[in-house]
């Protein structure tokens, strides 16, 4: 992690066109057009926003690609200068802004399957970011399906790779106030879970409220 990447923003959320306050565990979808600017704020510190992008115009033909954007970028890390890309190969946003800075890209979303196989067979039926994910998009009217939930960012999620290359989930490195924001370079839809995990330390085992914040 590097100082240069912790650029913060100018911007105003008083100027905001949307303010949402996403409540611990909840999912979130909303659009965002070409040119606004999106800022996912976490509030307390410490949480993880699952967070998937799926184009507006073609939703279930053009969505987030981990593959493309971390090829695009030579990093598995995203902050201030990464770009979004999707199973196209197009750019979906550019992150301007970050006082984060990292976002994981290869954790994945906790599933009652991940609850199960990481933690203990009573683990299942707890609430998950995939869980969210199914909730949220049967009721949207986008047509999207289960096919569509795809690998996803964790923006504020601290994994970091080992050298034998492992993942571990680590104690988050956000803190209170700490935002992410990126410019839609299309219209999208964003689909976020905020998420609701207990049993490892990505939350700080405490999920909390996020804010998502929109400008033109
Ligand atoms: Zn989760």
């Amino acid at each position: 992690m590097s100082g240069k990447n912790l650029v913060e923003s100018d911007r105003n959320p008083d100027n905001a066109v949307l303010r949402q306050v996403v409540p611990a565990g909840e999912p979130w979808m909303g659009e965002v057009r070409k040119g606004q600017t999106l800022r996912i704020l976490d509030l307390e510190g410490n949480q993880a926003a699952d967070t998937l992008f799926y184009s507006l115009a073609d939703p279930q033909g053009e969505k987030y690609s981990a593959i493309d954007t971390v090829r695009g970028q030579g990093n598995v890390y995203l902050t201030t200068g990464s770009q979004l890309r999707s199973n196209e190969g197009n750019v979906m946003l550019t992150i301007t802004a970050d006082t984060c800075g990292r976002h994981d890209t290869l954790g994945g979303a906790c599933s009652a399957e991940s609850n199960q196989m990481r933690y203990a067979l009573d683990k299942k039926p707890m609430h998950s970011c995939r869980d969210n994910y199914l909730h949220a998009i049967q009721e949207c009217g986008y047509g999207l399906t289960k096919r569509d939930i795809v690998h996803n960012i964790n923006f504020f999620m601290n994994v970091p790779l080992t050298p034998e290359g492992g993942l571990t989930f680590e104690d988050g490195i956000s803190a209170p106030g700490k935002y992410v924001e990126m410019r839609a370079e299309m219209d999208v839809i964003v689909l976020v879970s905020n998420c609701p995990q207990l049993n490892n330390p990505c939350n700080a085992y405490n999920p909390t409220p996020i804010e998502m914040i929109v400008w033109d």
